[in-house]
């Protein structure tokens, strides 16, 4: 037998769907696919008002396998087999093991690597993100050992990739709510990584004293400091902002567009569109100011609300996942989902001086609704991001002030 060790944050373990009572339902405003073996069971049901329904609500376009029909949504955007209390009628008519790879699995995801296997649940769910933020031990993760006939067959999980994970973890916990610090001393790690080799034991003694330096700074506070010298770019802040509302403005009728455009219109990007290059700067330099001096003592109060959500990116994204990108251009993309995030909850306490939980979890689960559906919408989401680097991934610290 095989051993493999399975983790599994608390948000994960914790969740249940909330079905009928769910504030968005996931089973309307997305495509959803269906596997073969699981439309042609509908399709073929014995039963004639599931083969009746299915004949109507699936489209056969086999696309492969996995992806071998679509369902239909109605003319409110919502899957067509649910009733009138939004419950499945598949899963009413046929049982739990009949619904599809998709239906029976959403939220829940699991990363798997040769010999560990990551629990997960995808924010997209409003469930999954309110267990996530608003509980301080969301993600406190409990690790098990698994017997198994066979390792996974997915490639291993290399010591080098864990222990930079696990050193981006214990920065972001060590700048609570600072978030920028946390950010800037991973840059500042990431810099160090460009200069060293992962296979050399002297460079990864090396890299370990920079962790530990940068970890002491932010401990001691020192590393806001350091950040003093760095020139903030707020036409870059409005550019990148406005390019990722283009994006979202793009997907009317997808699910979270109602939720998230509501935060939008809040911050009001689309007043600056005709104005000069000093005006727009100047509200993206008036949101940092407010952020400073109105939001994070909110936040103060509960900051596991934006601790959990980034040691949930860094767990659930295998942060800065050395087989994807480069750590540096990762950093970059995060950093800019950061300041999206952070502008929409200055908008909400600038126009109602207030910040709840489920204001919190409402431009979360939104925003990951709308950019990260599926593998195809996060990489279209991520060119519209690079489109606006500036010269290289380095300019991702002038998103940091
Ligand atoms: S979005 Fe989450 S809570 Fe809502 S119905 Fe789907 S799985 Fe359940």
């Amino acid at each position: 037998m095989k051993t493999l060790t399975l983790f599994e944050p608390q948000f994960v373990e914790k969740f249940a769907c909330v079905g009928s009572a769910c504030p968005e339902h996931c089973c309307g405003g997305w495509n959803i696919q269906l596997d073969k073996k699981s439309a042609n069971r509908y399709l073929q049901a014995k039963r004639i008002d599931i083969r009746a329904l299915a004949t109507e609500h699936i489209s056969v376009t086999k696309k492969s396998v996995a992806n071998w029909a679509q369902i239909k949504l109605d003319a409110s955007g919502q899957c067509g087999f649910l009733d009138e209390k939004k419950l499945c009628k598949i899963h009413a008519g046929l049982g739990a093991s009949a619904l599809s790879h998709t239906c029976s699995t959403y939220p829940r995801v699991s990363i798997q690597k040769r010999r560990d296997e990551f629990n997960t649940l995808t924010l997209s769910c409003p469930e999954a993100a309110r267990l996530l933020l608003t509980h301080p031990d969301g993600m406190q993760v409990q690790e098990k050992q698994l017997l198994r006939q066979l390792f996974n067959s997915a490639p291993e999980y290399q010591d080098a990739e864990k222990l930079l994970n696990l050193m981006c973890s214990l920065l972001m916990a060590k700048c609570g709510v600072q978030v920028e610090q946390g950010l800037y001393a991973i840059a500042l790690l990431c810099l160090k990584l460009d200069k060293v080799s992962l296979d050399n034991a002297d460079d990864v003694a090396q890299l370990e004293n920079t962790f530990l330096a940068l970890s002491d700074s932010l401990e001691k506070g020192e590393v806001v400091a350091h950040m003093h010298a760095i020139e903030p770019h707020y036409l870059l802040h409005y550019a990148l902002l406005n390019n990722m509302q283009h994006f979202i403005q793009l997907r009317p009728g997808s699910r979270g567009f109602a939720t998230f455009s509501r935060y939008l219109q809040l911050l009001n990007l689309d007043a600056l569109q005709d104005q000069d290059d000093a005006s727009k700067s100047q509200l993206m330099a008036e949101n940092s100011l407010l952020w400073q001096q109105k939001v994070l003592p909110l936040l103060q109060d509960s900051p596991w609300l934006i601790g959990n959500y980034f040691q949930y990116r860094i767990y659930h994204d295998r942060f800065p996942s050395l087989t994807s990108r480069e750590p540096l251009s990762a950093l970059y993309l995060l950093t800019s989902e950061w300041l999206m995030i952070k502008n929409l909850l200055v908008a909400q306490v600038k126009s109602t001086g207030e910040l709840s939980q489920d204001d919190v979890v409402n431009i979360i689960y939104s925003f990951h609704s709308l950019t990260k559906h599926n593998k195809q919408a996060s990489d279209n989401f991520y060119m519209h991001i690079d489109a606006f680097k500036m010269n290289d991934n380095i300019s991702l610290l002038h998103l940091l002030k």
